[in-house]
């Protein structure tokens, strides 16, 4: 066991502050990594505040965080695919049993015995539960350790563990290629990398915003059409047409107006988890037979296809790299929306606490 420094909160209505945790000497199988960037996902408030107290309440001290990279310092004497100082990465995973159904398809994000990164039951017992990556390192099992294209930037990397594998995966999922039409509803962290990815699989992409200054970024960013959400004419000149539609909203609105949108046999997914339920009208459904569903992370094999794709493509976050000082403030901005499009930790920052 070791200590290493990490920002913490001791309730759900306290701040994030300087602290000192232990984490666990590597094992036979674990890369130790120190980590350089880690982004701010708008799970980290949810969890932090205890929003999702029915379905996973917060066990506090949290340290929240998981889009993290950093640089291997050491290795397990079982690790064989990692060495000293190689760049590597974490998302939203740091275990599963490795046996069930889910896992063994590379689908550890359905496993029932999965570990997350932060706010997990911890198995090594090194504290209740397993810290996340608003920290100077991390232990993990190589398993759950992934590879960094070299060309990428590595900050604007580090959204892609969470808010890339997210918007990926479902696109990939429900088949989202050239010629179809799809929206992606939220333009945040998820949101814009949604917007990369469909434009990068050749889709027609179309952005719903509440925030009309979002607009230009939409369409710089990749989006064919801006919709401002709030304005019902706009809204319904694209009734019934879309093929497939992302949810990101990270809070409560109405999915009807939506639903409305797709065509026969469309398809919404959530990804979006507003800790309130959502209300569907039976109507929406049945008339052109669409779907609902939703969609979590992404198991580690296709998170590394997704970074790997983004190596080819070149395609990371477009971040805003904040000191961990203000990583209060960077929540307080996200709830009103105001982010371009991805806060990102610099470590290094934390060196100084
Ligand atoms: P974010 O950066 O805060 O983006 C959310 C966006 O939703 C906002 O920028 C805003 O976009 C829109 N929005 C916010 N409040 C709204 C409201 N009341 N009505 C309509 N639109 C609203 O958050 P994020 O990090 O992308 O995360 C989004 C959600 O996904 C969160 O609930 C998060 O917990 C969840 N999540 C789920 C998974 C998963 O595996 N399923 C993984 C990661 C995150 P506009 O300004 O464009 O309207
Ligand atoms: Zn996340």
């Amino acid at each position: 066991m070791y200590k290493t420094k990490a920002y913490t909160a001791a309730s759900a209505t306290s701040s994030l502050a300087s602290d000192t945790i232990a984490r666990r000497d590597p094992t036979e199988q674990d890369v130790q990594i120190e980590i350089l960037f880690c982004g701010i996902c708008h799970s980290d408030v949810h969890s932090v505040r205890n929003e999702w107290s029915e379905f996973l309440p917060t066990t506090y001290p949290i340290v929240p965080g998981h889009e993290i990279v950093g640089r291997v310092t050491k290795v397990g004497s079982a690790v064989t695919k990692y060495k000293l100082g190689d760049l590597a990465a974490i998302g939203c995973l740091v275990d599963s049993d490795g046996t069930c159904p889910n896992c063994k398809a590379g689908l550890e994000n359905f496993c029932p015995n999965q570990v997350l990164t932060f706010n997990s039951p911890d198995k090594h017992k090194t504290a209740p539960v397993t810290y996340g990556g608003y920290s100077d390192s991390i232990v993990v099992d190589e398993r759950f350790v992934l590879r960094i294209p070299p060309n990428l930037d590595l900050a604007g990397t580090a959204p892609l563990l969470c808010a890339g594998i997210t918007t990926y995966s479902p696109m990939r999922h429900w088949g989202v290629t050239e010629g179809k039409k799809v929206g992606i509803v939220g333009l945040g962290g998820l949101g814009h990398m949604g917007v990369k990815f469909a434009r990068a699989f050749g889709a027609h992409v179309v952005v719903f915003t509440t925030s009309p200054d979002k607009k230009e970024d939409a369409l710089r960013l990749g989006a064919d059409e801006v919709v401002v959400s709030r304005n019902a004419d706009e809204m319904q000149k694209h009734a019934g047409s879309f093929d497939f539609i992302l949810d990101t909203v990270s809070a409560k609105h109405d999915i009807n107006a939506y639903l409305n949108l797709l065509g026969r046999d469309g398809n919404i997914t959530l990804v979006g988890a507003p800790p309130k339920p959502l209300e569907v009208a039976a109507f929406s459904l049945i008339v052109a037979r669409r779907s609902l569903s939703g969609s979590n992370i992404g198991g580690i094999p296709e998170t590394q296809e997704m970074l790997d794709f983004c190596g080819k493509h070149n395609i990371t976050a477009d971040v805003e790299v904040i000191p961990i000082q203000k990583v209060n403030e960077a929540y307080n901005r996200l709830l009103k929306s105001d982010v371009k499009y991805r806060f990102v930790i610099d470590m290094a920052s934390l060196k100084s606490e």
